[in-house]
């Protein structure tokens, strides 16, 4: 048997008949750009996620880049931000021109670590750019606290948990800003690159609409040095379609990690287990466990069909890219720790139970 870590074959098997529609409107419209789809979607996500407005862009690395920009961070800015997540997040904040602070992680939920956050803010820190890592909610009670004791922003990376809850509360719903992904592989992907802002703040959302617009504000009249980084009209009706899925999808990724989680506690394994607090409803865009032995697990799961991912190997303080900032090994423990020892298992909605059954019974032997 071979169960493949991710496929969007299945899924689009499903709505092939669908998506055809929308697809061809947008074909014969000739609107491909900032067509009405846009602002459908827009409108329509920021009311899924129970905020007020959304601004529709390239990819997520530009709503982090751009929400960075809206929300007032420039040169020699910091920006407090997870030193385990994937390196998307960090370089939203460099290419605002900021300096990121990593703080280490939180050892359950993969989250930042909160109780760390105060030691790392300084005179020049603006915001705290959070992750729901694997589409686990951060604990954004206390996150809010600091930042009305220091007056920072909060920006949400939501990149990986589309329909995620905290406190019954929507991810991408807490503070200034969230930043929405839309690459083909996460909770809600298009079919290509996309991603989306969303804000309460009307100051935010004006920004957001001149930055992702060339900085125009007529036809022909700039009035700032903006960006080209709009959603795609096709994409936009795209994700139309699939946001009307994304429930039943997300409950269906929790009730194959259930079963994992079941299977793998009765088959009682040394491994580290995805965990979820009191406060969350997890979202799974990653089924992570972690293993002493990795590289020799992963190789003989794959040996027997079972093909996993290691998100993420290197944590951001020591890449290579960040050399600047002079980071070395031990400075962040926990985050490097989850390095060594992180694996995703097969995990989407279509995975059937067979599979989920045959991916534990395979790894109960191996390990
Ligand atoms: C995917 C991802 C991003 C970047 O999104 P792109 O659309 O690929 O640019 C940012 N942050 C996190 C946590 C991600 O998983």
């Amino acid at each position: 048997m071979k169960v493949d870590i991710f496929t969007l074959k299945k899924q689009y098997e499903n709505l092939k008949g669908e998506l055809r529609g929308p697809i061809e409107n947008v074909m014969s419209s000739g609107a491909f750009i900032l067509g009405e789809d846009v602002g459908f979607f827009e409108k329509e996500f920021a009311e899924y996620c129970g905020v007020k407005y959304g601004i529709g862009v390239n990819s997520g690395t530009d709503a982090l880049f751009l929400a960075c920009l809206a929300c007032g961070i420039g040169k020699d800015d910091e920006v407090i931000t997870p030193a385990y997540t994937y390196i998307a997040t960090s370089l939203g904040i460099s290419m605002a021109g900021a300096k990121p602070v990593f703080v280490d992680t939180e050892e359950k939920t993969y989250s930042i670590d909160v109780s760390k956050i105060e030691k790392a803010i300084t005179k020049k820190t603006k915001a705290i750019l959070l992750v729901h890592l694997y589409g686990h909610p951060a604990d954004m009670d206390p996150v809010i606290q600091i930042s009305q004791k220091y007056k920072l922003k909060v920006i949400e990376d939501c990149a990986q948990a589309h329909g995620a809850l905290y406190k019954n509360k929507k991810v991408g719903s807490f503070r200034d800003a969230a930043c929405f992904s839309f690459y083909p592989t996460k909770n809600l992907g298009a079919f290509g690159d996309a991603g989306m802002v969303l804000t309460n703040s009307e100051e935010i959302k004006d920004k957001m609409v001149l930055l992702h617009d060339y900085g125009r504000k007529g036809r022909y009249e700039n009035i700032i040095k903006g960006y080209n980084s709009r959603l795609d009209t096709l994409q936009a009706a795209i994700l139309r379609v699939k946001l009307k899925h994304l429930d039943k999808w997300n409950e269906k990724r929790r009730k194959n990690a259930s079963l994992y989680t079941k299977l793998f506690r009765e088959a009682k394994l040394d491994i580290v287990l995805p965990y979820e607090a009191e406060y969350a409803k997890h979202v799974y865009h990653q089924y992570t466990v972690r293993v002493k032995n990795r590289k020799d697990v992963m190789e003989k799961l794959a040996n027997e069909g079972v093909r996993t991912l290691i998100h993420y190997p290197i944590p951001v303080h020591l890449q290579e890219c960040y050399k600047e900032l002079k980071h070395k090994k031990g400075d962040f423990p926990i985050a490097e720790k989850c390095c060594e020892e992180i694996m995703s298992l097969p995990m989407y909605p279509e995975l059937t139970e067979e599979e989920i059954r045959y991916v534990v019974n395979t790894f109960s032997k191996i390990i």
